[in-house]
């Protein structure tokens, strides 16, 4: 079965007790049993429940891996791939990284004995540096946020697989129709489904996909033991999101293409970040890796005023300011003040984060009304 027919077919099957073509929203906790342990495979829903066993083959499948989670935010189920570690174990961890992460990582593991290294990435062989015996994962975000930096999935695993590490890769930018992980030697793939797999803004979802047996068993088992799963109604949402997933992103390409040029040709704007521009210092892997170049875009204005950024988000009306991105809407956010302002202004002005640095999340709508819009925010500065 090829991409788009899996991501309406794959791995489902019509309910079994009524025929329903759309799997239905089991909302119950609990299951009768017939004699203790006698049952139709499900006994209570942190365990599993329907709705979310149809979406977790779902996402096994988009991903071309053999066993999902799905967790109740992309943070949980990050938090659930970290609790594979021990106290002591060393995490090498890409530096541009959604700040969530950041944060779970330093602010709420590194008190349990994890130590993480946060390095660049751009060129792989970096890595080796921080290998020791008490290294156990690799964390990768390619593209990151909100530089749009790459990062060679493939040769990242190679030195995973020399070493003996699990190498674990955030895909919720790219998505499974840009990028499979799986298939360049990753072991974890990772989502927040809140974005593009949902696609439609209205759920908080996180979602883990692996290959491997062992690790699929003991992330199951953390799953149930530590309880983050998430609900039937938003198992559901995902599901119907993930059947045009395709469309979608192919649009949100298309879109951000043509926005990514027209930024880049604009006289009141400075530096443009997308990873389809042949000037993109890792575009030829971008090229190797990616299907296409995806919706999100980083840019900054001529000059590199705050106070330029702040009246450009201010005054665009159909991009909204809003934190998120990956929904049929466009968004706008300025990450100095907003995802990334807990970073200390030297440390992000060093990786490009500058002052007037705008973020957007290029959504579905006509292409003209989208390039009007931010033309007519940007003839204000
Ligand atoms: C949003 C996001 C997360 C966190 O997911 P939540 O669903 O918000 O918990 C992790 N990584 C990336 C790249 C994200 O954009």
């Amino acid at each position: 079965m090829k991409f788009n027919t899996k991501t309406i077919h794959g791995n489902q099957h019509h309910d079994p007790s009524t025929g329903a073509v759309m799997t239905p929203i089991y909302q119950t906790s609990t299951y009768a049993q017939k004699s203790p342990g006698d049952h139709k495979g499900f006994e209570y829903s942190r365990t599993g429940n329907p709705t979310r066993s149809a979406l977790e083959n779902m996402l096994a499948s988009i991903e071309n891996g053999q066993y999902g989670l799905a967790f109740g935010s992309g943070l949980a189920a990050i938090d659930a791939v970290i609790k594979l570690l021990n106290p002591g174990d060393e995490v090498i961890s890409t530096n541009d990284l959604y700040g969530g992460t950041f944060r779970i990582f330093t602010k709420i593991f590194e008190k349990y004995g994890i130590k993480f290294h946060f390095i660049g990435m751009g060129n792989p062989s970096e890595i080796e540096k921080y290998i020791n015996t008490n290294t156990k994962l690799i964390w990768v975000e390619t593209p990151t946020n909100p530089m749009m930096n790459i990062i060679d999935i493939e040769a990242v695993s190679k030195i995973a697989k020399k070493n003996n590490l699990i190498l674990a890769v955030d895909n919720t930018f790219a998505t499974p129709y840009l990028q499979q992980p799986l298939d360049l030697g990753a072991d974890i793939i990772m989502h927040s489904a809140t974005k593009y797999l949902g696609g439609h803004s209205d759920v908080v979802m996180g979602a883990l996909v692996v290959k491997d047996k062992e690790l699929a068993d003991k992330l199951y088992f953390i799953q149930n033991a530590s309880g983050a799963v998430c609900g039937p109604m938003d198992s559901f949402l995902v599901l119907r999101g993930i059947k045009t997933l395709h469309v979608r992103v192919q649009r949100h390409c298309e879109n951000g293409k043509a926005v990514a040029h027209f930024l880049a040709n604009h006289p009141k704007v400075g530096k443009v970040y997308w990873p389809g521009f042949e000037s993109h210092p890792n575009h030829e892997i971008a090229k190797k890796q990616m299907r296409d170049f995806g919706g999100m875009i980083s840019f900054t204005t001529n000059g590199d005023k705050l106070e330029d950024a702040i009246k450009i988000v201010e005054n665009l009306k159909i991009f909204t300011l809003a934190e998120s991105l990956g929904g049929v809407e466009s968004l706008s956010g300025h990450p100095a003040s907003m995802t990334h302002a807990s970073i200390p202004r030297e440390e992000r002005i060093k990786n490009g984060l500058v002052d007037s640095l705008i973020r957007l999340s290029v959504g579905i709508e006509d292409i003209d009304d989208l390039i009007a819009d931010l033309d007519s925010a940007l003839k204000l500065i």
